[in-house]
């Protein structure tokens, strides 16, 4: 018994993981401070439509860290998550997306694009979330219509109903919400047809061996089956050849992001990129 209590105290001052506990609480640390120093920006990636048209995009954090430059979000995400950290990070990411809708709505060429938006389960699971969405939108004068809430399979885990209330009060304003990472997580079918959901979003895990793996290929198939059944559009995510694109698009599936199109771009790459067409 001693002997175990004495490797645990023992394991507890292991330099290794002291290390890492500190790394963790520096992190945490500079991700408080860069959220007021405002290091964080959003990237802009295409989606597509039918015939190649750009239908909206989504937005993508960045963190432009000073020593470290840019820092993608697997990154920071999920410590951001289990701090809490992700709900002023949330609340900052959507308000410079309602930002950025407005500045489109300004100008003809982007006027009638839409924005998706991330949103963590933690963020959805808060109790003021729908309040807050809508007092950000209001203030922002963007157009609810717009803006795309992207939610994945993980908030199925939380009291349904809350979640299926939560939703439809933010579609009463217009919000559209789409299901991201599809056939990673653990959706119920029943529960499926059950969320407002306005579109399925393939997992890019799918997109990326449907041409050689035959299991990946039926899965895109009955996904988008499924989309079509359930009266949801589908958008395939990581397309990155023309080869994928054909595939997608001889099954059903009408709606892309990848690199194929374009990578995210900063604001003024994505507005350069909108004028080049
Ligand atoms: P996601 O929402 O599934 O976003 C798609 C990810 O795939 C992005 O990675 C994007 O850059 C990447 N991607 C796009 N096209 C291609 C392609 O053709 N090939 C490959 N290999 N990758 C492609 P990113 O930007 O690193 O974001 C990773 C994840 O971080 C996102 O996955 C999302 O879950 C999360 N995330 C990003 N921004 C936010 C945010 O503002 N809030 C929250 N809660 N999560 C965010
Ligand atoms: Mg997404
Ligand atoms: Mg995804
Ligand atoms: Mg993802």
């Amino acid at each position: 018994q001693a002997k175990a209590a004495g490797r645990n105290a023992l394991r507890f001052f292991d330099p290794q993981m002291q290390t890492a506990v500190n790394a963790r609480m520096a992190l945490e640390g500079d991700l408080r401070q860069a959220l007021q120093l405002g290091e964080f920006c959003l990237h802009y990636q295409p989606q597509v439509g039918d015939g190649g048209r750009i239908t909206g995009a989504e937005a993508l954090l960045r963190w432009r860290h000073p020593q470290r430059g840019m820092v993608a979000p697997a990154a920071f995400i999920p410590l951001a998550e289990e701090s809490g950290l992700i709900l002023a990070l949330g609340r900052w990411v959507l308000e410079t997306a309602c930002a950025q809708l407005l500045a489109w709505a300004a100008k003809p060429a982007t006027a009638r694009l839409s924005l998706a938006v991330n949103v963590s389960a933690r963020q959805m699971r808060h109790p003021g979330f729908v309040d807050e969405v809508l007092a950000t939108l209001a203030r922002s004068g963007a157009n609810p219509a717009r803006l795309k809430l992207e939610l994945t399979e993980s908030l199925l885990v939380d009291d349904v109903e809350v979640t299926i209330a939560k939703m439809t009060a933010l579609k009463a304003s217009g919000l559209g919400f789409s299901l991201d990472d599809f056939g990673t997580g653990y959706s119920s079918l029943s529960y499926l047809k059950r969320l407002p959901l306005e579109q399925l979003k393939i997992d890019q895990s799918f997109v990326a061996d449907v041409l050689t793996d035959p299991n990946d290929a039926a899965i895109v198939r009955t996904i988008v089956a499924l989309g079509q059944s359930l009266g949801l559009s589908v958008m395939a995510e990581g397309v990155e050849t023309q080869a994928q694109r054909e595939f997608l698009f001889h099954h059903g599936c009408r709606a892309y992001q990848g690199y194929l199109f374009s990578r995210p771009l900063s604001a003024e790459q994505f507005d350069a990129f909108i004028a080049a067409r």
